[in-house]
């Protein structure tokens, strides 16, 4: 059967033939000895990019991001973040697993929040709560719809953060597409945060790998936690050319996927029995609702070429990458008219 396009997620991208050739060409070394040439380029690079001191490569979003909660909390704390957080929703619990810590949830649309909610969720000082230690921020913001903090908006909710004594990190798993659509340079958003961790294996379309930048006691503590964790890695430099040749040649294109996703949008507007959910569409992200059971939709799309996951009872998830083409998204548009008619 022909896929027309597989929305599933940005993460299902196989890496291009130049970017074989950038991983089969990377020059090797083992990291764990600290003589790992490219992988050593590739910190560099991205924390020169964020304007951290620090970068540390590891295998997973998961991994950067619950590394970093590790950090910069002590057990008993409790992390403060939205409700349809990544870290909190996506990860297995290892916030409690790994850091010992409890979490305190945030309302807001988009998977946003005011300096005031952070106000209100902080614990006072007095032995019997437990100690408000880290906010984290998602930027974008994947079950919030792609949607991309304003600067401002961001920065006021981590002065807050930080009048009470909290750090702050940033869950930046795409943090690429808020740049390349908003024109905010990483170094930008990143100057709001202790730590940020960024993904190369979601828009940027890398077969692996994520990253944590901060300063440098920040990075030499998350590269302790990655060794507790497992997550060491040798000749890690077959994945760190990948990610290289993505940040050269990858990151650029994410605004052709900005576009199919607002077209996407556009057409799923105009059919009878579709809502958008997520509107404006800012980044590579379309959530919508359909009339019905989403699970069934997802099997009728499957079957018709079209791959989509449901998120919700009636809810389902389009998720623009590298592997989909104008083409594509119009073929899409042409299946979702005809199985919102049947
Ligand atoms: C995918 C994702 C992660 C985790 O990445 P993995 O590499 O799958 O562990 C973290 N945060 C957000 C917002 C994500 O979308």
């Amino acid at each position: 059967m022909t896929i027309h396009a597989d929305l599933r997620s940005d993460t299902i991208t196989l890496p291009t033939d130049a970017m074989k050739q950038a991983m089969v060409d990377a020059e090797l070394g083992d990291d764990v000895l600290g003589d790992e040439p490219t992988v050593i380029a590739l910190q560099d690079r991205v924390a020169d990019l964020f304007g951290k001191e620090a970068a540390c490569f590891v295998p997973s979003g998961t991994m950067a991001n619950q590394a970093a909660i590790r950090v910069h909390t002590d057990p008993g704390d409790e992390i403060i973040t939205h409700r349809q957080s990544h870290i909190y929703l996506y990860e297995s619990g290892a916030w409690a697993a790994i850091s010992g810590c409890s979490i305190r949830l945030l309302e807001g649309e988009g998977g946003q929040f005011d300096p005031e909610d952070v106000d209100a969720a902080v614990q006072h000082d007095d032995a019997h709560y437990p100690r408000s230690g880290l906010l984290v921020a998602e930027n974008t913001h994947n079950r919030g719809g792609g949607t991309i903090w304003p600067l401002e908006r961001l920065r006021s909710v981590t002065d807050a953060a930080r009048r009470h004594g909290l750090r702050c990190h940033l869950d930046g798993a795409r943090i690429w597409n808020a740049c390349a659509a908003s024109g905010i340079s990483p170094a930008d958003y990143a100057a709001c945060f202790d730590t940020v961790s960024a993904c190369f294996s979601k828009g940027l379309g890398c077969p692996v790998g994520s990253i944590v930048v901060g300063d440098r006691d920040a990075i030499h503590r998350v590269h302790r936690v990655r060794k507790l964790l497992g997550g060491t890695m040798r000749q890690s430099g077959m994945l760190a050319g990948a990610c290289l040749h993505a940040l050269d040649h990858h990151c650029e294109r994410l605004a052709d996927d900005h576009r199919r996703a607002r077209r996407l949008a556009e057409g799923i507007e105009t059919i009878p029995g579709l809502t958008l959910s997520s509107t404006p569409v800012e980044t590579n992200i379309v959530i919508f609702d359909v009339p019905g059971c989403a699970e069934a939709f997802s099997d009728r799309l499957t079957e018709a070429g079209v791959r989509m996951f449901s998120i919700g009872p009636s809810t389902m998830r389009a998720v623009l990458n590298l592997m989909v083409d104008d083409d594509g998204i119009e073929r899409t548009i042409e299946v979702l008219q005809e199985l919102a008619r049947a």
